[in-house]
C-alpha cells in the first residue's frame, strides 16, 4: 500500500515548486491507489503562521491536490501537525539516549562558535564530534540535565562509513558519514529540528516513498541514519528539482508570478496550472498537451522526472490555460465573467444579473480569444456602457479615408433602417453595400468595427453588432458621424 506525502512549512506561501512537489505525490499515489499525506511541518515556531498554513490548504484545495489524511481530513495517524506531536518526538529522543545512540550535550552556544572559528582557521570543515559529551556517562549528564544546564540532543552519528541511498530520480547517491556531524535532533527548547521531526513523522506515519524537493538530498543522510537507528525500514526516496524562471534563477513573482495564489490573481484556471506543472520537466516529449488528471496520474512515472532543474515557460502555461478556457461552457464563463466585469466597473451587478443570457452569449463569442480569466473585462468591456473612448489617433486613420468619409453616414442609415438585428441580416446588408460600391468588404467593415467597438480587434463584426443590439451599436456609429 503506497503512501506518501507532501510536508510543507508553513512559513510563506505555496511556490510553484511547491505545488509541483506536492503533484508529484497526488499522482504517484492516484496512479498506485496510494495515499496522499499532508502534513504540517510548523516546529519553527518563529517562521510558521496560522496564516500561511490556511494559506496552504487553500491553495492545494484550489488546484485540486486534495489529501486523503492530513489537518481537517483526519486519519490515522492524527494529529498532522508536528506541533501537536512534540510528545512522539520526545520519546524518539529518548528511547535513542537509552540505547546510547544519541547523546546530551552541553556546549554553549560560544564554545560552539569557538570550534566554528578554529575549524575555519585551519580550513577544515565545521563538524562538529561531541567533544566530552558524545561519551559521558548518560548517569552524569542527567546529572546535569536535572539540575537545568542548558542542553542539545545530539545523534550519535557513526565516524566511518557511508550512507548511500538510490534516488528515484537521480539513481545513486552517497555520503560520507564522518561529514554528517552529530547533528541535534532535540534543540535546546526541546523541540526537534527538522531532520529529526521528518524522519520520525515518515517512519510512524508509515510513509514509503518520499518524494520531496531537491533542496533536501544532503538531509537524507541524516534522516535515514535516524530510521535505522530507530529500527525502521528505509524508504525510497525521489528528490524533485527546483522550478527556474527563464533566466535560470528561482523562479519568483519578478518573473510574473511564483505561487498559486499569484497565478490565480492572474487569471490562470487551477486545472490549467495542475495540467502544465504535471507534465513540467516530467519527461514527456510535449509538455502543452491537455490530459485530465486521472490520465495524468495514469501517464505519471517517477523516473521519467528529470534530474535537471524545470524551467517554468509562461507561453505554454497560457496555452494550456487558453485551451480550458475554451472548453469551458458560455454558461460556466459567464458565472466566472459576472463577478469580474461588476467589480472591474464594466457593467452593473445589476444589468448582468438580469441579463445572464446576453452574458452568455457574449462568453461563447469571446471563449476563443481569452488567455487568462482577467482578460474577460477587457475583452468584453465594449458590449456594455453607451459611449467609447475612441483612440484620436486610430480615429483620424479609420475615418480619414475618402472612401469611408463619403460613404459612412449611408452605411449607417442603412443599418438603422432594418427591421432584423441578426448576424445574417447584419452581414448581408454590410457586404451588400460594399458590393454596391465596388470596395472589398473590409474597407467598411474595419471602420463599423472601430466605431461599433473602440477597437481594431474584435470578435467576428457581424456576430458583434447582433450582440452589441440595434439601439447600443447605431448609437456608437452615430457618435463617430461626429
Ligand atoms: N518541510 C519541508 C519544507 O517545507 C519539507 C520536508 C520534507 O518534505 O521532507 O521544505
Amino acid at each position: 500500500q503506497v503512501r506518501v506525502r507532501y510536508a510543507p512549512s508553513p512559513t510563506g506561501t505555496l511556490h510553484v515548486g511547491g505545488v509541483r512537489t506536492a503533484l508529484f505525490n497526488w499522482l504517484f499515489a492516484r496512479k498506485n491507489g496510494g495515499t496522499f499525506v499532508l502534513r504540517i511541518e510548523d516546529t519553527d515556531l518563529e517562521r510558521s503562521t496560522e496564516e500561511s498554513v490556511e494559506q496552504l490548504k487553500s491553495s492545494l484545495r484550489w488546484i485540486g491536490l486534495d489529501w486523503d489524511e492530513g489537518p481537517e481530513v483526519g486519519g490515522p495517524h492524527e494529529p498532522y501537525r508536528q506541533t501537536e506531536r512534540l510528545d512522539l518526538y520526545r520519546e524518539a529522543a529518548q528511547r535513542l539516549l537509552d540505547e546510547g545512540k544519541a547523546y546530551y550535550d552541553f556546549a554553549t552556544p560560544e564554545e560552539l562558535a569557538e570550534l566554528r572559528r578554529q575549524a575555519q582557521a585551519e580550513k577544515r570543515a565545521p563538524i562538529y564530534t561531541g567533544g566530552e559529551y558524545r561519551e559521558m556517562d548518560l548517569e552524569e549528564a542527567l546529572r546535569r540535565v536535572e539540575a537545568g544546564e542548558a542542553h542539545t540532543v545530539r545523534f550519535k552519528t557513526p565516524r566511518n562509513g557511508e550512507t548511500t541511498f538510490t534516488d528515484m530520480i537521480r539513481g545513486e547517491i552517497s555520503f560520507e558519514n564522518k561529514n554528517l556531524e552529530d547533528f541535534v535532533i532535540m534543540k535546546s527548547s526541546g523541540t526537534p529540528t527538522y531532520n529529526f521531526a521528518a524522519a520520525v513523522d515518515d517512519a510512524t506515519m508509515r510513509i514509503t516513498h518520499v518524494i520531496r524537493g531537491d533542496d533536501h538530498i544532503s538531509n537524507t543522510p541524516r534522516q535515514i541514519l535516524i530510521y535505522k537507528a530507530l529500527g525502521y525500514p528505509v524508504p525510497p526516496f525521489a528528490h524533485v528539482p527546483q522550478v527556474l524562471g527563464p533566466d535560470k534563477k528561482k523562479l519568483s513573482k519578478r518573473h510574473g508570478a511564483a505561487s498559486a495564489e499569484e497565478f490565480a490573481e492572474q487569471g490562470v484556471l487551477p486545472e490549467a496550472l495542475f495540467n502544465y506543472l504535471a507534465l513540467l520537466g516530467a519527461g514527456y516529449a510535449a509538455d502543452e498537451e491537455i490530459f485530465s488528471p486521472d490520465e495524468l496520474a495514469r501517464r505519471f512515472r517517477i523516473e521519467k522526472v528529470s534530474g535537471n532543474p524545470a524551467v517554468f515557460d509562461e507561453t505554454k502555461l497560457l496555452a494550456v490555460n487558453a485551451t480550458y478556457l475554451r472548453r469551458k461552457s458560455p454558461e460556466e464563463l459567464a458565472m466566472l465573467a459576472a463577478p469580474a466585469l461588476a467589480e472591474s466597473g464594466v457593467a452593473s451587478a445589476d444589468e448582468l444579473e438580469r441579463d445572464m443570457g446576453r452574458l452568455t452569449e457574449i462568453m461563447a463569442l469571446l471563449r476563443e480569444r481569452l488567455q487568462r480569466t482577467t482578460d474577460i473585462p477587457d475583452a468584453a468591456s465594449y458590449f456594455y456602457g453607451d459611449e467609447l473612448d475612441y483612440d484620436e489617433e486610430e480615429f483620424e486613420k479609420q475615418f480619414g479615408k475618402p472612401f469611408v468619409r463619403e460613404n459612412f453616414s449611408e452605411m449607417v442609415a442603412r443599418l438603422k433602417a432594418l427591421d432584423r438585428w441578426d448576424d445574417e441580416t447584419l452581414e448581408a446588408t454590410i457586404r451588400g453595400f460594399a458590393e454596391e460600391k465596388e470596395k472589398g468588404a473590409r474597407h467598411i467593415i474595419h471602420p463599423l468595427r472601430f466605431a461599433a467597438t473602440g477597437r481594431t480587434v474584435s470578435a467576428g463584426l457581424f456576430e458583434t453588432l447582433a450582440l452589441l443590439g440595434k439601439e447600443r451599436t447605431i448609437k456608437r456609429l452615430e457618435a463617430a458621424e461626429r
